[in-house]
């Protein structure tokens, strides 16, 4: 085995192998490229092979490239930063408040749910609340307090919801234009 650095792809792997008749590129789990040579390929026929199939693994391959995975993981850290600082202390907030108990906080960056909170009593909150305006954050906590009395998006739950939060048909919707994921 050997690599290259690419300027599109990043390192990539050559994988040299007895049995393979022809070239085959994949995605490592790792998230870089990839490509199978007959054994015997030099590097410099290898990355021959991938300037011709260059346009085609573009097309078909989900490969990370580098910088964008870098930059995505900076992001990540920076949200997470800000989260911890903030997000604990915004729940104990509204939680004393409106006098609301639970057991736990946990901060996720899943990418499809802004929070939740389980049976057991913890409150998740997804990091990428910090992307959002604080009407909307301020939404989501609610949201997960008031399911400390009920279980069920009921119209009892949305009640309860619009007690502390009168504006939260607005911001339910507005939250639909943010994702939560980093
Ligand atoms: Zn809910």
């Amino acid at each position: 085995m050997s690599s290259i650095q690419d300027k599109d792809f990043g390192e990539v792997v050559i994988r040299r192998s007895a049995w393979s008749t022809r070239v085959k590129c994949s995605v490592a789990t790792s998230g870089k490229l990839t490509i199978t040579v007959p054994s015997g390929t030099s590097d410099f026929l290898a990355k021959r092979f991938l300037n011709s199939m260059r346009e085609d693994i573009k097309k078909k391959l989900p490969v990370k490239d580098p910088a964008t995975q870098r930059a995505r993981d900076a992001q990540k850290k920076i949200l997470m930063k800000k989260a911890r600082e903030y997000l604990p202390y915004r729940l104990e907030f509204w939680a004393t408040k409106y006098n609301y108990s639970y057991t736990n906080v946990r901060l996720t960056h899943a990418n499809t749910r802004w929070g939740s909170r389980s049976s057991s009593g913890t409150i998740s909150l997804n990091i990428g609340l910090m992307k959002v305006p604080e009407p909307l954050r301020d939404y989501v906590i609610i949201h997960e307090l008031a399911h400390i009395n009920h279980m069920d998006h009921s119209a009892a739950f949305w009640q309860e919801v619009g007690e502390h939060d009168p504006k939260y048909k607005r911001h339910r919707e507005q939250l639909k234009s943010f994702s939560p994921g980093v």
